[in-house]
């Protein structure tokens, strides 16, 4: 299979009023008529066109690259093939959108989901609505928790890092009276606290029973992650900003957090490496952001914990993710199972 032509839309779309977000939306079309696709999400709209021209020369530098073979796509867009410094930045960012999408490729060649073709550990996976909990007015918060409770939502996460600690503290116990104790409950620290307020705030919440404590402190002090993972009696994760899999290397194996967390950036085939990488240390995994895509990683590996649902992109696809009593039920078609919504892109194009 080759591929024959592309297209990139840069698009600003709304999820349900309170999640704008600018994404690159790529489209793949090869010589067996076939299409994949994949977006970034999260970027400046000052970044679309740097990001749209990254893309197409990057595609150019594949040559008559096969799509489906997809370590070699990877070795080749990424540059772990010959030893030298690795791709970053936009770069990076643009190179796991084409990787993404050669995986969705493959999956529709072979008639086959993504997650079965990375190793398909399960069908169904728990999910955490990861969206509109950051420390605001409590007539919103409960309402918004009341919503996703009757979406069936079993665990949600609460960024407080923009905040000041007991406003943290505060809204954190708010949420767990909110929901009841069933409800797993994970607290985002935004890299923001020092050791001791990690600690303190670690403490104070040990009531709470919390899932996780996500980036308590700067994400490139191992040090200081270790001396919290190694203090608290919750579960620690981190590695959301990571770009490379030797980043992971030393959090895994010094083992500086409990849970590790992989972005899209790292395409497909890094997140699996990484991922597999952790499970050899007992280290659970989770997706950051990308959920439509990044759910197929989760459901691969035998160490893929939750999915979190960060719904930035749901406006793009004809169709919500498909969420259970609690699980996500994985797309039964071809590739990502994911379908474009022609019309939002029509309309929401920049
Ligand atoms: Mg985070």
């Amino acid at each position: 299979m080759r591929i024959r032509s592309h297209e990139t839309i840069a698009v600003r779309v709304n999820f349900e009023g309170v999640m704008p977000g600018t994404h690159i939306v790529l489209r793949l079309r090869t010589d067996e008529g076939l299409e994949g696709i994949s977006y970034i999400s999260r970027v400046n709209a000052q970044n679309a066109k740097p990001l749209q021209q990254l893309i197409a020369g990057m595609l150019e530098s594949l040559g008559d690259q096969d799509p489906t073979n997809t370590e070699q796509v990877y070795a080749k867009l990424f540059r772990t093939d010959y030893g030298g410094y690795p791709v970053s930045g936009l770069e990076l960012r643009a190179a796991s959108a084409i990787e993404v999408a050669c995986w969705d490729l493959k999956g529709k060649a072979l008639n086959q989901p993504v997650y079965k073709l990375m190793g398909g550990f399960r069908d169904r996976l728990p999910i955490s609505a990861n969206w509109a909990l950051t420390p605001g007015p409590r007539d919103k918060i409960a309402k918004h928790l009341e919503d996703v409770l009757g979406r069936s939502f079993k665990a949600v996460k609460c960024p407080v890092g923009m905040a000041d600690l007991d406003t943290a503290i505060e809204h954190v116990k708010f949420v767990r009276r909110c929901v009841g104790p069933d409800v797993k409950i994970i607290v985002d620290g935004g890299f923001r606290w020092s050791v001791k307020e990690a600690l303190h705030f670690a403490r104070v919440m040990e009531e709470d029973d919390l899932y996780w404590i996500e980036d308590p402190v700067a994400f490139h002090d191992y040090e200081s992650l270790k001396q919290v993972t190694d203090s608290i009696k919750q579960r620690v994760c981190a590695g959301e900003v990571f770009q490379h899999p030797h980043q992971f290397r030393r959090l895994i194996e010094e083992r500086c957090s409990d849970n590790v967390m992989i972005d899209q950036d790292l395409g497909l085939t890094g997140f699996l490496h990484v991922g597999h990488m952790a499970g050899i240390y007992g280290r659970p995994v989770i997706n950051h952001l990308a959920p439509e895509v990044l759910s197929h990683a989760i459901a691969a590996v035998p160490n893929g914990l939750i999915v979190g649902l960060v719904p930035w992109g749901q406006p793009l696809f004809t169709e919500a993710m498909r969420v259970e009593d609690g699980e996500l039920v994985m797309p039964a078609g071809p590739g990502l199972g994911l379908t474009l919504d022609e019309d939002v892109l029509r309309g929401n194009a920049l």
